[in-house]
């Protein structure tokens, strides 16, 4: 197959939901479809689960599955498809935003009961900010939920979604016969024991035909009837250019855990979905189909075993062939590296490839040169973009408890900061490192880590901060800055690229400050134009 055929034939996408919501269910069902997997249970859930064990004993062991179920590869119907996984935990949402630079498109996975979530609300943000593709999954139709109109306007309002149903209910809970399909003008019968067996659909082209009566009785049948006809009303048509545009988001109704809906999604998904896309770099556009190999670090995963300090970059290739033992310019460094023994996953394993192609996500073995957002080329000097910090919502000064290993702290929260566990800041007016976090979890598994993999021990202090704002100027020079500089002098840090940033004490300081200083831009996150 040549260079272009195996671009075009890439799906690179990740699913997203409010924990719960079945996207681990879904995307097992998604691995069952393309034979990746022969059972159910087999991917495992990378949740939070509250209870017998502490925490971050309950974060580790969560770190032990999502190595392996970061990507999850497989082949359907000649396409390549590579699921990234997105955390849906909140104390993960940092790592999830970074995931979402990596993605082509996603489909989001809402529940029929509980409708819009917290979590979803926030992810759907980020995509919509970047015009990701997005196809809306509302699961669990076999248990009693929202009325499908309702929902509708609730992810339209909540969202702030333009969406077109492609497949519709037919009833719901314990009265759920099944979908019909608008895409492909079929029915779908649910028979409660599907969970097995792909289902059959039957082709009802003609929704008035009788045998629509014969097949879920006449008053389903009525119903059905209106509410096509509604939705053909209220909605727009389907079209494919506004949605890959992230302008018109397709909707489908099933129940993953019932394998029930799946197959229609997946069909419209490797129909629909955008093979790899066209990237922004800080010097210009790239696109798939160069010859020159690009590719940058989404993520980075630690080894669990504390005895070898490698760890896995994850690298998504944007144009070109990435080959093994290639030499590539690590652009941050600028300095040649070549690559023995890259990783490509399959379903939930993971194998050494000679080649990789754009939307492929690589696994390097690393032992301390990549951090998050590096970006590997042929030469070219590239920096990709998209993959800022945000405002943690957490902050603390931490302290070393232990004078003789000041070294190995060091060492450990320069690396867990790499891995993008949590950020740094360095006081400008008396260098006190602060860590802030996205879930006060984070505080734990750092002391738990920092003690385990890097022999060092560190205690933290309370410090009120409430958010963190990257402080951009034209002119460093003006009286206005300086002022800025000198009154905020206690308040003023550097992130870990050396970006000045404001440490807000509260809500009012950071609005009187906005206003006092006119000249100065407050980002609520790294990277600005
Ligand atoms: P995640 O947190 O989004 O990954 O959610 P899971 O896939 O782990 O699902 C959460 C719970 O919902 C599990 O107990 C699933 O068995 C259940 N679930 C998932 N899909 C369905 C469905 O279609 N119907 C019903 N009744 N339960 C479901």
């Amino acid at each position: 197959m040549n260079f272009t055929a195996e671009i075009n034939r890439r799906r690179t996408f990740g699913i997203i939901s409010h924990p719960d919501a079945g996207k681990t269910t879904l995307t097992e069902k998604l691995l069952l479809f393309g034979g990746a997997i022969q059972e159910a249970g087999a991917v495992k859930s990378n949740k939070i689960k509250k209870g017998a064990t502490s925490d971050f004993m309950e974060i580790e062991r969560q770190r032990g599955i999502s190595v392996a179920t970061s990507v999850l590869a497989f082949e359907y119907d000649g396409i390549k498809i590579n699921i990234l996984d997105t955390p849906g935990h909140k104390d993960f949402a940092e790592d999830t935003f970074r995931t979402l630079t990596a993605v082509d498109s996603v489909i989001v996975v809402i529940d029929v009961a509980k409708g819009v979530e917290e979590q979803t609300e926030k992810l759907v943000e980020v995509c919509r900010m970047r015009n990701i593709p997005m196809i809306v999954f509302i699961n669990k139709l076999d248990r009693e939920g929202k009325d499908a109109f309702d929902l509708l306007d609730e992810i339209e309002q909540k969202l702030g979604l333009r969406v077109t149903p492609l497949s519709f209910p037919i009833g719901m809970g314990y009265d759920f016969k099944g979908i019909y399909n608008l895409w492909e003008k079929n029915v779908n019968l649910f028979s409660g024991d599907s969970r097995k067996n792909i289902e059959e659909t039957i082709e009802v082209s003609d929704l008035n035909s009788s045998m629509l009566n014969d097949l879920i009785g006449d008053q389903a049948a009525d119903e059905l009837r209106e509410n096509i006809e509604l939705v053909d009303g209220i909605y727009p048509n389907f079209d494919k250019n506004s949605y890959l545009k992230g302008e018109l988001q397709p909707v489908f109704f099933g129940s993953a855990l019932n394998n029930f809906g799946v197959r229609e999604l997946l069909d419209c998904f490797v129909d629909i979905a955008p093979k790899p896309r066209a990237k922004k770099s800080e010097e210009r556009l790239v696109a798939p189909e160069e010859k020159n190999f690009s590719g940058f670090v989404f993520k980075i995963h630690a080894n669990m075993d504390p005895n070898h300090r490698d760890r896995l970059a994850f690298i998504k290739v944007v144009s070109g062939e990435f080959k093994r033992n290639t030499p590539y310019l690590h652009v941050r460094l600028n300095k040649k590296l070549k690559f023995s023994s890259p990783n490509a996953f399959f379903a939930e394993k993971k194998q050494i490839v000679d080649i990789s192609y754009p939307g492929d996500i690589v696994g390097l073995h690393d032992t301390g040169n990549f951090k998050i957002g590096d970006t590997l080329t042929e030469g070219e000097v590239i920096h990709y973009k998209g993959i800022p910090s945000f405002s943690p919502e957490h902050f603390r000064y931490i302290n070393n408890a232990d004078p003789m290993k000041s070294k190995q702290l060091y060492k450990g929260i320069d690396q867990l900061m790499d891995e993008g566990v949590a950020q740094l800041f360095t006081l400008d007016y008396n260098g006190r490192k602060v860590i802030g976090t996205v879930g006060a979890l984070q505080y734990e598994v750092i002391q738990y880590r920092l003690e385990h993999e890097y022999g060092a021990k560190c205690t933290y202090e309370n410090l009120n901060v409430h958010k963190a704002c990257w402080i951009q100027t034209d002119d460093e020079k003006s009286e206005e800055f300086q002022e800025f500089l000198r009154v905020k002098q206690r308040y003023l840090a550097r992130d870990k690229r050396n970006q000045l940033v404001f440490l807000a004490d509260s809500q009012f300081s950071l609005q009187m400050s906005q206003q006092k200083f006119p000249s100065i831009t407050f980002h609520m996150t790294s990277e600005f134009d």
